[in-house]
């Protein structure tokens, strides 16, 4: 050792100094680059699956949720440049995971290079959404309902289905669950654990099927001097397909077109059209569905009437001809309106243009 040369201050060195004066080999020996505890602790909840991951419940793959919970405990010291992390993961049983945990990095130009074992512990937890399931909660019901004529199972499932695929798109929150749900009497009702779901899904669903919804809070209690409420909206879809045949003012006509404001609508006994608010169509009912409406051949006809035969039981039946009938057709469309074959015009092929 010789004077006016550098030296560590702690052995007496003159190999490389870092900046803190000490050789690389005792500033290895003084320094920690990370800490890892033994045993890391995680929860499941045991009836939904999801798994808490800083102050969060969700869905994670096992290989995610370890990294999550690494990350969440292991210390790093602040100085660390280039830091890399890998874990191998060895399952032990369902709960307990081993982790080797590498650790790698620069301080002040040192590479340092660790690795940990640790073991990943998961416990049980019921989650605050299965807690408030189990307790019954919810704040809101959407009934999905239709105007015109009743949904078919068909319809009520797309309809369904909308929520998961909303649920999905949107940020997740302990509040967003579904109490209970099923068939009733005219449509399907969604009991959900939160209004804010209630009112952003029913909006979902007038941007997606048009339609109407309305708005109802009732009072169910008090709770720290506020009234507890509860809402309910019933959300209506229109129940309507252009060609359907719905009755207004005891008169049938058929759906022609959408406009802007509500269809136009064209009457089925005479020549004449006019135009419907969607308000005037909710009020409407469908009478005859498009798809339930056939072409049948005519077998013979007179000025005012075709015979043909009813599918329904193979019987030669009698139909008065539509007011457009020319002559030349040899094949009319039929729906049964009120229990009667009617004749429909043919609306829609520019026939009937004013
Ligand atoms: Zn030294
Ligand atoms: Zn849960």
């Amino acid at each position: 050792m010789s004077l006016g040369n550098a030296f560590c201050v702690v052995c007496g060195s003159e190999d490389e100094l870092t900046k803190e004066r000490v050789c690389v080999s005792c500033f290895k020996k003084r320094t920690t680059l990370s800490k890892l505890p033994e045993t890391i602790q995680g929860y499941r909840c045991p009836k939904c699956l999801m798994l808490l991951q800083l102050g969060k419940w969700g869905h994670h793959d096992s290989t995610d949720y370890h990294e999550g919970l690494v990350q969440e405990v292991l210390e790093i010291d602040n100085r660390t440049c280039s830091l890399g992390i890998g874990i191998l993961s060895e399952e032990i049983d369902d709960r307990n995971t081993r982790l080797s945990v590498q650790v790698s990095g620069f301080i002040d130009d040192v590479e340092f290079e660790e690795i940990h074992t640790t073991i990943a512990r998961i416990s049980n937890s019921v989650c605050p959404t299965c807690t408030r399931k189990a307790g019954n909660y919810y704040e809101a019901t959407v009934q999905l309902r239709s105007s015109g004529r009743k949904l078919t199972e068909n319809e009520l499932n797309t309809l369904r289905k909308t929520f998961d695929s909303y649920l999905e798109s949107i940020d997740p929150d302990p509040m967003f669950f579904i109490n209970t749900e099923g068939k009733v009497t005219g449509g399907y009702d969604m009991v959900l654990g939160s209004k804010a779901l209630a009112r952003s899904w029913t909006k979902h669903l007038l941007r997606k099927f048009g339609g109407t919804s309305k708005e109802t809070n009732s009072v169910v209690g008090r709770k720290d001097g506020e009234d507890l409420t509860r809402l309910t909206i019933s959300y209506r879809k229109p129940a309507f397909d252009l060609g359907d045949v719905i009755r207004k003012q005891d008169r049938y006509w058929q759906i022609l077109a959408w406009q802007k404001d509500g269809p136009v609508i064209s009457a089925i006994d005479r020549h004449e059209r006019t135009g419907l608010t969607w308000r005037d169509l909710e009020k409407t009912s469908v009478e005859c569905r498009i798809n339930e409406q056939l072409d049948v051949e005519i077998l013979k006809r007179d000025t005012s009437a075709a015979e043909f035969m009813d599918p329904n039981d193979w019987k030669v039946r009698t139909v008065s001809l539509p007011y457009d009938d020319d002559g030349s057709q040899t094949i009319i469309r039929i729906g049964l309106i009120a229990d009667e074959w009617v004749a429909m015009p043919r609306i829609g092929g520019g026939d009937t243009d004013e």
